[in-house]
């Protein structure tokens, strides 16, 4: 008698293998059969017509500060993501000196635009060392796994103060300092090691992360200990500045420590065939026996602009300003009012930044998101086109646009991967056998972004409805979001469905999968506000053997655990 039985469901196992219906049995924790005829069980799940997949395996993600209050870990729950990787970007909580508590929160507040008042009440700060941080994290029941990596920017704040806050250039002493930090990490169970060399990365006050600016002595210093052990990954998101001289150092990271690294590949609009040089280093480096993976996103990094995320094109306008704290009924009733659309239509505004024009101005890269959300929009239906057809301006458009759904509705500002206006350089990047899918970013940039539906994406636009371009094989897709996204991490126990692995599965109607799109709740500690976004057609996650979702309801199961270090493939 088995303890689960899936039956009858069309699996798709991760391995990349043609898909075949049959049964996938469990036991406890663990796969026992797949693909045959299962003998009884005491709970079956019957899944004729539906879609039977390993439990995603999100390698981009935020959630170091939810971890310790959100048992779920909602967005990536309710897309079928069963494991995830946080402490990305050199970016999280440990190591932390009882008197950097409020740095380290400005910090991701910062870089990752998670409310930093959330942070404060959320976090309980029972950790100072990683490993302790590790400890905390597993006396808390939770719904999925959740790994953890040794971030940068708090080890150089631990080990060297105000200086390493700074960015001040690490001594020979501080390098081996940090090293030890790392190491402990990592012996107590992290998966990797993260860092931080992009401008776009800052603090609440400014400064860049620590450690953007480090130098190859404490890289390669810090990140030996991951060679001498012979576990973990570096993580980084790099300008890439210079170019040449980024991929030469993480090529010879790799090839010196046996790790690999694992680097943020966009398209950007300044060099928009930048993304193809960095594959082609990759293969370089593969074929030199370096380990140097381009991380890709599945659809463009784009910005959510709306009334009640971070930017709208009129946030700058003093006849914005003057209503912008009022409650968003209220606000959409005056905005609705014609005086009002005219006069703040009429002004003429300063902006802050290069940025700020930008984001209120590029209305031939901003678009109406949609329900169901259309992120491959074609260029005809940017608001300046639709302005032009209209006979009006864009900022009247844009306007009116802001004010539908109630004053709920988005538009979508493609910022990367969206040069060419479609996703023919994505499906080149998916295609790659060397690039590996994260970046989605779940538990971040709440008031802006939210990509952490990517899983579910992937299935409801490159697998069913792509129009603008060709579509990508079911089974490529899987594999990519579960068997090769755990490989990087040295989760060999997961991502497959195999006798032996572990019982983490995806029911999923294909059919009905739908995205919705993303809205802003208020409710992280302190009622911080986050943009979210829901999904129709999984019919059950099962993690560890438990059913924990069931039709995007929580079942109350909480089988997650922390994961230490690299996982092993058990033999059934
Ligand atoms: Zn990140």
């Amino acid at each position: 008698m088995h303890d689960l039985v899936i039956r009858g469901g069309t699996i798709v196992d991760g391995s990349g293998a043609t898909r075949r219906v049959g049964d996938v049995a469990i036991d406890g924790d663990r796969i026992t059969s797949v693909g045959d005829t299962a003998g009884a069980a005491r709970r079956e799940i019957d899944a004729r017509g539906l879609l039977v997949t390993p439990g995603w395996v999100d390698i981009h993600t935020h959630y170091d500060g939810q971890a310790t209050w959100d048992p779920y870990l909602t967005p990536s729950c309710w897309h079928g993501v069963t494991t995830v990787v946080m402490g990305n970007c050199g970016v999280g909580f440990a190591p932390a000196k009882p008197d950097q508590h409020a740095w380290l929160i400005g910090l991701m507040e910062g870089v990752e635009d998670i409310p930093g008042t959330a942070l404060a009440e959320g976090l309980r700060w029972s950790w100072e060392s990683f490993p302790e941080y590790l400890d905390a994290l597993e006396t808390m029941p939770r719904a999925l796994d959740i790994a953890a990596q040794v971030p940068h920017g708090a080890v150089r704040a631990y080990v060297m103060g105000e200086r390493g806050a700074k960015n001040e250039p690490a001594t020979a002493a501080d390098i081996a300092a940090m090293a030890v930090i790392v190491r402990e990490g990592i012996e107590a169970g992290a998966v990797g090691f993260t860092t931080s060399r992009t401008m776009l990365h800052r603090a609440v006050d400014g400064e860049p992360v620590p450690g953007t600016y480090a130098a190859e002595d404490e890289l390669l210093g810090i990140g030996r200990v991951l060679g001498e052990l012979g576990r973990g990954v570096f993580e980084l998101a790099s300008d890439l500045m210079p170019e040449g001289n980024e991929l030469a150092w993480m090529e010879r990271f790799s090839a010196e420590t046996g790790r690999p690294i694992t680097f943020a590949c966009l398209q950007n609009d300044i060099d928009p065939s930048q993304w193809r040089r960095l594959l082609d280093a990759a293969e370089r480096a593969a074929a030199a026996g370096a380990r140097v993976t381009p991380q890709i996103a599945a659809r463009p990094t784009s910005l959510l602009l709306g009334l009640q995320t971070t930017a709208h094109p009129f946030i700058a306008h003093a006849g914005y300003r003057e209503i912008a704290h009022l409650p968003l009924d209220e606000r959409v009733r005056r905005l609705r009012d014609p005086a009002v659309r005219r006069r703040i239509l009429d002004e003429q505004v300063q902006f802050e930044s290069a940025i700020a024009a930008f984001v209120a101005t590029a209305f031939h890269k901003l678009f109406p998101l949609g329900d169901p959300p259309d992120y491959e929009p074609s260029p005809e239906s940017s608001i300046a086109a639709i302005a032009r057809r209209a006979g009006k301006r864009a900022e009247e458009v844009a306007y009116d646009l802001l004010l539908e759904r109630d004053g709920r509705a988005l538009l979508y500002l493609p910022l990367l991967n969206y040069s060419g206006s479609d996703f023919e350089v994505i499906r080149e990047m998916l295609e790659h056998p060397l690039a590996v899918i994260g970046l989605a970013d779940g538990g971040a940039h709440c008031g802006l972004i939210c990509d952490a539906s990517t899983p579910t994406f992937l299935l409801t636009h490159w697998v069913r409805d792509r129009r603008r371009g060709e579509r990508l094989p079911l089974e490529f897709i899987v594999n990519r979001q579960t068997r090769q996204t755990a490989l990087l991490y040295d989760l060999h126990d997961r991502g497959l469905l195999a006798p032996g692995m572990k019982a983490d599965v995806n029911v999923i109607d294909l059919d009905a999968l739908l995205l919705a799109p993303p809205e802003m709740v208020f409710d992280l500690p302190a009622h911080g506000r986050r943009l979210i976004q829901k999904a129709k057609g999984y019919r059950m996650t099962v993690k560890s053997g438990q059913v924990v979702f069931e039709d995007g309801e929580a079942t109350g199961a909480l089988p997650g655990k922390v994961i230490r270090g690299p996982q092993r493939a058990a033999t059934a």
